[in-house]
């Protein structure tokens, strides 16, 4: 890793830098609000006539690699009169301070308040991070709810999976963006640009108007949303007459087009990951139900093996990792992902790059390709997820492995030199019970006798980690009910007995979970409606920070909250949560149109009931999901019948002075 300049940075006129700084040293890891990384920009304010602040809600260790931020800070501050500068969430230790002191949320980058910026784009991954929004939001200096912001305020824009609902958090956010983020930065970017320089006309409401009417940013306030008296929703429907009635998502159809991040950034402070990360490719059409990533970035959209080596040499030549990761949903499934691993093993072969793809595919390739991938000497751990124990369970979330094949799969990986393997499964799953969960010890067991007898060794272990599941919006399983948390606590309960019944066996068998109480909060959110942010809020007042971080999260505090709020609207945690939702009951998310077909979706619900498996439609014809024809889009496989090598030189690789513009 680089280490960064000894040069002190100019401090920006607007910088918060001087009242900051005095406080870092009573904080803990201060380093991570100092910025400065290889691969950071700071531009001149005045020159810009655009200006982004763009925040990944959870602190910079889990913030700063997140790709989504990265590739749009590029994006914007590759354009000459826009700026972008980045945020995170800061530890309540530093909040505390802040607040003492009234230091406001600022960048990292050139350590302005966020409150002085145009925008204020966050991304959301996991709905855990709403608590940790109003605090920035706060800590700003910004009005909590959007209807008490003026035209000094930031356009507060959600982006990131989670807003394909972003309902829960309608009252603090001013625009949500569905889908993919380059190009729909860039026109957000324009109409502010075009709005400004007319002088501002109509103020905050008609740029916000003018957002609504390019139809793919949802406002939220020119949308109202009627309930029935039993507390579902009636209608939601716009309140102005030049709005759109649905809101679609955005699809960036060319990945080659856009090879970002082409200047990574290289922490500061340890972060959960520090490689180059390249997406080879966008959307799943696997299918699998729980799966919303996999269902909202449908199609499936390549990028040419050409253009990942070509990214792979220039993101390391700038940065100095040593760790590449090959991402995607299921990278094993890209068409030239054998040639793509030959060829990159082959062109970092005696140096110290280590090279990995997330492997959940279970299936013999996959330790082909781990193999070949591993010629450097560098092994990375294997992880299969057959997501669910038994075969019953895996046609009702359509994830079409056997046990023979995960056996004979992992026993493929211990003879070929691997000591441990991971295997990830998930517990309250629609139509589950106890035997479904118990047929995971059966699998674990026969995992470490299969292993043991083909390598003749004791010498091999496997960890079955266990996810809570939580139903999703845009998924067949948006309609389901979630198991109680004491139901999901009891089978896990059992499940580590069982692993542990065969002391033998157990030792080799190692057992991470997560317990029901985090997921149905989960649950809460991703499938709330308006009427869920008043709990936010007060679970937020009451304390609530970081919920992601088991240590932070407090169940407690979210059912208190959710006792005290909900009930004024003749609703409770158990109706978002464990009740099942019928056919035509209007979903908070029906306006927002993801593409996919909502009469498919509820086929698929039913055909996972009936335990019948849906092909993937890269491979066989078209099940009509509805997204291809909804979006203008189609499927885009290789192979390119281009090669990754030989690669040449990129000019203007190696910038002189890092990467301070
Ligand atoms: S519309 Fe057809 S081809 Fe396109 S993603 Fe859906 S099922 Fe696949």
């Amino acid at each position: 890793m680089m280490s960064p300049s000894t040069t002190p940075r100019p401090v920006a006129a607007n910088s918060v830098w001087p009242r900051l700084e005095p406080l870092l040293p009573q904080v803990t890891k201060p380093i991570q609000y100092v910025g400065g990384e290889l691969g950071a920009v700071v531009k001149d304010w005045d020159a810009a006539t655009v200006r982004w602040a763009l925040m990944y809600p959870d602190a910079y260790e889990v913030g700063l690699p997140n790709q989504g931020v990265q590739i749009l800070y590029e994006v914007l501050n590759e354009l000459p009169d826009t700026l972008a500068e980045r945020t995170y969430a800061v530890w309540p230790d530093l909040e505390k301070l802040m607040r003492a002191h009234g230091v406001p949320q600022f960048t990292v980058d050139a350590h302005r308040p966020v409150r002085d910026f145009d925008l204020f784009g966050v991304s959301f991954a996991t709905e855990l991070g709403y608590t940790n929004l109003l605090t920035a939001i706060d800590l700003a200096g910004i009005p909590l709810l959007a209807a008490d912001r003026t035209d000094d305020d930031p356009v507060i824009v959600a982006g990131g999976h989670a807003a394909f609902n972003p309902e829960p958090i309608a009252d603090f956010v001013d625009a949500a963006v569905l889908g993919d983020g380059e190009e729909a930065v860039l026109e957000i970017t324009a109409i502010v640009r075009d709005w400004k320089a007319e002088g501002r006309p109509g103020g905050r409401d008609e740029l916000l108007l003018r957002l609504a009417r390019t139809e793919s940013v949802y406002v939220p306030r020119f949308y109202d949303v009627d309930y029935l008296p039993d507390g579902r929703i009636q209608r939601v429907v716009p309140n102005r007459a030049d709005v759109p009635f649905r809101v679609h998502k955005r699809t960036t159809m060319d990945l080659d087009a856009w090879p970002y991040p082409k200047k990574p950034l290289v922490p500061l402070a340890e972060t959960v990951h520090e490689r180059y990360a390249v997406e080879i490719f966008r959307g799943c059409t696997r299918g699998c139900r729980f799966c919303q990533a996999g269902m909202i970035t449908r199609p499936v959209r390549e990028r040419s093996i050409t253009t990942v080596g070509q990214m792979v040499q220039q993101g390391l030549e700038f940065s100095g990792f040593h760790e590449v990761g090959l991402l995607s949903l299921s990278s094993a499934d890209h068409s030239e992902i054998g040639d793509m691993c030959s060829g990159l093993a082959e062109q970092y072969k005696g140096t110290n790059v280590s090279l990995s793809l997330p492997s959940t595919r279970v299936d013999a390739f996959n330790i082909e390709l781990a193999q070949e991938l591993s010629r450097n000497g560098r092994r990375t751990g294997l992880t299969f997820a057959p997501e669910g124990g038994s075969e019953r369970i895996r046609k009702v979330i359509n994830k079409m492995v056997s046990k023979d094949d995960l056996i004979r799969t992992v026993v493929t990986a211990y003879t070929n030199g691997w000591r441990q393997v991971k295997l990830y499964f998930m517990c309250g799953l629609p139509t589950e019970t106890d035997e479904d969960v118990l047929e995971i010890a059966d699998m674990a067991h026969e995992v470490i006798r299969a292993g043991r007898a083909a390598t003749g060794s004791k010498d091999i272990r496997c960890t079955v980690s266990i996810g809570g599941f939580v139903p999703k919006p845009h998924t067949p399983f948006q309609w389901a009910a979630m198991a109680r948390p004491e139901v999901i606590d009891g089978r896990l309960k059992l499940l580590k007995q069982a692993i542990n019944a065969d002391r033998s066996l157990g030792r080799a068998i190692g057992f991470r979970y997560h317990d029901g109480e985090p997921s149905l909060i989960e649950g809460l959110l991703s499938r709330g409606d308006r009427r869920v942010g008043a709990v936010i809020r007060k679970v937020w007042e009451n304390g609530g920070r970081f919920d992601g971080w088991s240590e932070h999260f407090s169940y407690q505090r979210w059912v208190e909250a959710a006792d005290e709020v909900l009930p004024t609207f003749g609703v409770d945690l158990d109706w978002y949560t464990t009740r099942e939702r019928e056919e035509l009951e209007v979903l908070p998310w029906d306006h927002l149109d993801s593409g996919l077909d909502k009469d498919w979706l509820w086929q698929d619900w039913q055909d996972s009931l009936s335990e019948y498996e849906q092909d993937d439609c890269r491979w066989t014809p078209c099940f009509d999901c509805g997204v291809c024809p909804a979006m203008d889009t189609e499927i885009q496989i290789g192979p390119t019948g281009r090669k990754l090598l030989p690669l040449t030189p990129v000019n203007g690789l190696r910038l002189p002075t890092g990467a301070q513009q």
